[in-house]
C-alpha cells in the first residue's frame, strides 16, 4: 500500500435487508441452503462496492458471510456442543446463553476461506480478513473439557492459525484477531493472551492487526462505558505487551471515547488503525471532524504508521448512515493526507 493515511474498516457493516434484518447485530438469516450461500457472495459484492465507491482502500469482508463475529466461527469447529448451553458472564459484564465445549477442539475444513477467494478475485484493492482472537473466544463458551481458560486458549490460537494461514494463501494481505476480551482481563492478556495471539499468527508471512475495543452500543456495553469514568485507561495496561508482540497493526476508537490518546504512545512503532468515526451514533461526521481525529492522533503516531478507521463495526447502522460515514472517513483522510503533502 503506497497511500499515505490508508482508510479502512474495523469490522461489520450493514447487510443487505434481503439477507439479514437490517439494524439489529446478529440478526439470524433470511436464506437457506444454496440461496443463502449465493446471498452471502451477493453481499460481499455489495460491500465491497460499497467500500470502493466511499473511497476506502483497504476492502474489508465487513461479516458479510458470518452472523456473529465469534459463534459463526466456532460452529464449524468439533469439540462444541451449540445444543449443550450454559448461561456464562460475557466479558464479565452481561450473561449470555453459549454453547459447551465438550470434547477436544478442533477445525474440520477451513471456514471463511472460499468467502475470501471469493472477495479476492473481484478486488486489486488490499483485502483484510477478520477472525475472532483466542481469549475473546474462550470467553464466548462454557468449558466443560479442558476446564482451563489458558489451554483452551492455546487450542483455539492452533486452530486459528491453521485458518489464518489458508486465508493468506487465498489473498488475504491483512488478517485482523478480534479481542474486546483484551479490555478485561488485563492479567491474562498479559500473562498468555498475547502470547497465543502471537501463536495464531506464526509463519504467516501477511500483516497482522489485533482489533481491541469497547464493544458496540448495546445497553450492557453503554451501562459498563458510564462506570469508567472520564478518562479510559484500560490500554494502558496492555499496550506495553502488545507494543513488543509480532502484531503488526492495532485497531482502536478515538472518535467521541474517553480514551486518553496520548495512551497511543505506547504503541509507538506499530501501525495504527485510528477510529475516526463513532460507531455508536448516527450523526455522521463530517470530514473535517475526522480530519481533527487525525491530527491530533499524529502526535503519537508517526504518519506512514497511521490508518483512518471506525471505531467498530458498523452492522447496527443503517445502510445509509453506513454509507455517509465510509465517505466521511474518506473524505477526512484526504484532507489531512493533502497537509501532509502526500
Ligand atoms: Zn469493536
Amino acid at each position: 500500500m503506497n497511500t499515505l493515511l490508508p482508510t479502512a474498516t474495523a469490522g461489520s457493516l450493514p447487510k443487505p435487508s434481503w439477507l439479514a434484518q437490517p439494524e439489529k447485530l446478529w440478526s439470524p438469516w433470511k436464506l437457506e441452503g444454496d440461496e443463502l450461500i449465493e446471498g452471502k457472495q451477493d453481499a460481499l459484492t455489495l460491500a465491497l462496492a460499497e467500500q470502493l465507491q466511499a473511497g476506502i482502500d483497504i476492502i474489508s469482508d465487513g461479516e458479510q458471510t458470518r452472523q456473529h463475529f465469534v459463534t459463526t466461527f466456532i460452529e464449524h469447529l468439533s469439540g462444541v456442543d451449540f445444543e449443550k448451553r450454559k448461561t456464562v458472564k460475557i466479558r464479565d459484564r452481561y450473561d449470555a446463553s453459549v454453547p459447551s465445549v465438550v470434547d477436544a477442539v478442533a477445525r474440520p475444513k477451513p471456514v471463511f476461506v472460499e468467502d475470501a477467494k471469493y472477495l479476492r478475485k473481484q478486488t486489486k484493492n488490499p483485502i483484510k480478513w477478520a477472525l475472532p482472537g483466542p481469549m475473546t473466544m474462550i470467553d464466548t463458551l462454557y468449558d466443560g473439557h479442558y476446564q482451563s481458560r489458558e489451554k483452551l486458549a492455546w487450542e483455539f490460537a492452533k486452530i486459528l492459525n491453521q485458518e489464518a494461514k489458508e486465508l493468506e494463501a487465498a489473498g488475504v494481505d491483512i488478517i485482523q484477531f478480534d479481542e474486546p476480551a483484551f479490555n478485561v482481563f488485563f492479567d491474562e492478556v498479559n500473562d498468555w493472551g498475547i502470547a497465543t495471539l502471537e501463536r495464531a499468527i506464526e509463519g504467516l508471512k501477511c500483516q497482522t492487526a489485533v482489533h481491541i475495543c469497547y464493544g458496540y452500543g448495546i445497553q450492557a456495553n453503554i451501562d459498563w462505558k458510564k462506570s469508567l469514568g472520564s478518562r479510559w485507561s484500560q490500554y494502558e495496561k496492555i499496550f506495553p505487551k502488545i507494543q513488543t508482540s509480532n502484531i503488526d497493526l492495532v485497531s482502536l476508537e478515538c472518535q467521541n471515547s474517553h480514551v486518553p490518546m496520548d495512551l497511543i504512545e505506547l504503541i509507538r512503532g506499530k501501525k495504527v488503525m485510528v477510529g475516526a468515526i463513532d460507531v455508536a451514533s448516527n450523526k455522521v461526521e463530517t470530514p473535517e471532524e475526522v480530519a481533527d481525529t487525525l491530527r491530533k492522533v499524529l502526535q503519537f503516531v508517526d504518519a506512514d504508521k497511521l490508518l483512518p478507521c471506525t471505531n467498530c463495526g458498523m452492522a447496527p447502522l443503517s445502510r445509509n448512515v453506513a454509507r455517509g460515514k465510509l465517505q466521511a472517513l474518506s473524505a477526512g483522510a484526504a484532507i489531512v493526507r493533502a497537509e501532509l503533502g502526500g
